[in-house]
């Protein structure tokens, strides 16, 4: 335990040292003047000392500045303020005593100091710093295992939102994403596309080639899928199964739509991924439906997706491996 002690006495120093001394445990750093302790303790300096104090002993009655400006000017420090200090007082110093406590002071001794009298109080104050100290270790430890936890959380809530085998998102995010985009694009009065995608004969690849290899197929779709989009309001989610969704939120013209399921729609042919029983392509394809709006009121974004999903049928309908755009949509867009 480190104890500062400044008094301006040097007979009043010696005989606190002596009695501080008297405990094994104390070691005790004497400081004679305000500047002194100013010193010791970094105050005014750029660079903190390392100095680890757990309690002062401050004389009031120390030369200008004074007892109770140090105390003012510790209490003031961030580095030195929950360093428990006690008083010491003379005749003179007792008038600043209640100052010196509204400024943090703990405990006062009075002058000429009886050694059970300062030893009780230094015990007590010391007391007391070691408990200050536990419950700021633990505060620091919370504060530690509540970062932690909201970084997890924040892992884990990421992780809600990914599909557990292509990584791209998931239905779940494109329900959450898909109502919020609607609502912003009715505010701002701007478009929404909607493109819905699935794998042509798929129930014959597993047959084929084994479920395994049918899920490296989803996961080089779902890659294709994705690394085929270009904007920030651009999403591809894998709707189930071996559906897709690709959700354009930006503002979008409806040839700019197409365009965009074409290259989706060109980018799995050209994976080149063999299917044999695909039997017009011999290769993996998928069919294309897409829908635009711009969402007003009395329009649903569930008619977003209905649109969606019968231009998706008509695709499979007409052969597969093509997009087809919803009907009764105005070249307007
Ligand atoms: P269509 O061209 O009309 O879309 O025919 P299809 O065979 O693709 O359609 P169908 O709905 O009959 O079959 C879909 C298949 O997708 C059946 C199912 O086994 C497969 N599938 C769905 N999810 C997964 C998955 O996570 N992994 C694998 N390997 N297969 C899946
Ligand atoms: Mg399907
Ligand atoms: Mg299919």
């Amino acid at each position: 335990m480190r104890i500062l002690v400044v008094d301006v006495s040097v007979d009043d120093r010696r005989s606190i040292i002596d009695i501080l001394k008297s405990i094994d445990h104390f070691e005790v750093t004497p400081a004679g003047s305000a500047q002194e302790a100013y010193d010791l303790l970094g105050i005014g300096k750029e660079t903190i000392p390392q100095i680890q104090l757990d309690l002062i002993v401050l004389d009031m009655e120390l030369s200008p500045p004074g007892g109770l400006a140090v105390c003012r000017i510790i209490k003031e420090s961030n580095h030195l303020k929950d360093i428990p200090i006690i008083i010491l007082a003379g005749d003179q110093g007792v008038d600043s005593l209640a100052s010196a406590f509204s400024l943090g002071a703990i405990d006062y001794v009075r002058k000429p100091v009886e050694k059970m009298d300062l030893l009780t109080r230094v015990h007590s104050g010391l007391r007391l710093k070691e408990e200050m100290d536990i419950r700021k270790a633990r505060e620091q430890e919370l504060l530690e295992v509540t970062k932690k936890l909201a970084s997890a959380n924040q892992i884990l809530r990421r992780m809600a939102f990914l599909d557990g085998l292509t990584g791209i998102a998931n239905r779940r995010f494109f329900d959450e994403i898909f109502q919020k985009e609607w609502r912003r694009a009715a505010r701002s009065q701007s478009t929404i596309a909607l493109i819905l995608i699935d794998i042509d004969f798929f129930k014959s690849f597993n047959d084929r080639y084994g479920h395994q290899a049918g899920d490296d197929c989803l996961k080089q779709v779902a890659k294709a899928l994705e690394s085929s989009l270009k904007r920030p309001g651009d999403h591809a989610i894998r709707y189930g199964g071996e559906e897709f969704a690709v959700l354009l939120a930006e503002e979008i013209s409806l040839e700019g739509t197409r365009k965009v399921a074409e290259t989706l729609r060109a980018n799995v042919e050209a994976l080149g991924l063999t299917h044999d029983g695909n039997p017009v392509h011999g290769h993996v394809t998928i069919s294309v439906g897409v829908a635009l709006a711009r969402p007003e009121e009395g329009l649903s974004p569930q008619s977003l997706v209905t649109q969606a999903d019968k231009a998706l049928y008509e695709a499979k309908h007409q052969g597969r491996n093509r997009i087809v755009i919803a009907s009764g949509l105005s070249t307007s867009f």
